[in-house]
């Protein structure tokens, strides 16, 4: 086969996302035992890092997950939900009903509590489910990347706590790109992934586990045993992992998050996401027929969601802009697909999505923009 086919695309969508070369290099350094003195060279400054990034002291215990984030999310329903418990969903989107479907998939007694698409959850209507429900487990999406909303986690995990549930919390697509203050967020378990915000590849789910998480995981039954947060704690605080690592992105992660804490700084990252959120916000008031999806207040610093004119069309989005940007070098999100079909189907504008996380710079964020301009405006 010929690998010179593989395009080398700079990825604007909302996960997988661009990585710089110094971390593909990364992916060369030694293979290594991860049952040998090696693996702590890795994984310690890992697991310390993770925690200085997430703001968690020593109130979270960082646990890596081999898959994805919905292996990190599984384990958290697996663990931390018991046989004859009720879990409340609460979605704000698609991602939200992902975690509710990974409950059902896995026998819980669960319901999902939706709101519309582009808002954030509304306290005072979960306050009324939570007080007619009781559910003993409540979980919830931080940021919606199919929406490009993002919740307050605090007061969302406030309320819960109120009314004596226990929050179990998706950060997937934020981790890495904004201060979570994870100590002071309610937060049981917070579980999130590599390839987003922490511009790494896939390959690890991430949790965050609560000593009250642990206490609880302890006697829940019927854990699984890779989904098993028991059993990860074990290997986690020996700094290794229940199952063999991916090594490579083993090396790539210390690698990363050494650069992340020690050389950009993880406040300078913090500002540099919101500072890219602003410049999409200035970019959609000069366009003529461009609208912001969600209200101010509730904008993800890792992700915008516009709307575009009417008549424009997803045929169009998916063929034309998302094309015409490929030959720029650019991989372009035409907006969620079911998302974009379902307001399409109604007579609705569609929507498209910029991911502006992980270490994507303002400078190519402007780059990008120019040229997506450009394209919008052939329509
Ligand atoms: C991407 C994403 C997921 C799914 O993560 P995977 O790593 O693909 O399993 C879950 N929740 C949110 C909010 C996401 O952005």
């Amino acid at each position: 086969m010929s690998l010179q086919e593989f395009a080398q695309l700079t990825l604007f969508i909302t996960g997988p996302t661009y990585i710089r070369e110094e971390v593909k290099q990364a992916a060369m350094l030694p293979e290594f035992g991860h049952r040998d003195a090696e693996n702590e060279l890795r994984f310690k400054p890992i697991r310390e890092n993770l925690r200085i990034l997430a703001g968690a002291g020593d109130d979270y215990e960082p646990v890596l997950v081999l898959g994805s984030g919905s292996s990190a999310m599984e384990a958290s329903i697996r663990s931390l939900v018991a046989e004859d418990e009720t879990l409340l969903n609460v979605s704000v989107g698609a991602f939200g009903d992902h975690y509710y479907e990974i409950a059902v998939a896995n026998g819980k007694n669960a319901e999902n509590l939706k709101f519309e698409y582009g808002q954030p959850i509304d306290l005072a209507v979960l306050e009324a489910r939570l007080e007619a429900l009781k559910p003993d487990v409540v979980s919830f999406t931080h940021n919606e990347t199919s929406t490009g909303v993002v919740n307050d986690m605090k007061a969302v995990c406030a309320l819960i706590r109120k009314h004596g549930g226990m929050p179990l919390v998706d950060g997937v697509s934020i981790y890495g790109g904004a201060d979570l203050d994870l100590s002071n967020s309610g937060a049981a378990i917070y579980v999130t992934a590599t390839q987003k915000s922490l511009a790494l590849p896939a390959g690890f789910g991430i949790g965050f586990v609560s000593r009250e998480a642990e206490e609880k995981a302890a006697w829940v039954t019927n854990k699984g045993h890779a989904h098993d947060i028991t059993r990860q704690l074990v290997c986690a605080r020996k700094n290794q992992t229940l199952t063999t690592p991916n090594g490579a992105l083993a090396n790539q992660m210390a690698v990363q998050l050494d650069y992340i804490v020690n050389e950009e700084g993880v406040e300078n990252r913090f500002a540099r996401h919101i500072a890219m959120r602003g410049m999409v916000e200035e970019w959609v008031a000069g366009l003529d027929g461009f609208d912001m999806f969600v209200p101010e207040g509730y904008r993800s610093p890792t992700l915008t969601t516009v709307v575009c004119p009417e008549g424009v069309t997803q045929a169009q989005l998916k063929n034309g802009v998302k094309e015409a940007l490929r030959k720029e070098g650019y991989l372009m999100d035409p907006g969620y697909g079911k998302l974009n079909a379902a307001l399409e189907k109604e007579g609705m504008r569609q929507i498209i999505r910029i991911g502006h996380m992980g270490d994507i710079t303002p400078d190519m964020l402007a780059a990008y923009l120019a040229k997506l301009e450009v394209a919008l405006k052939a329509l």
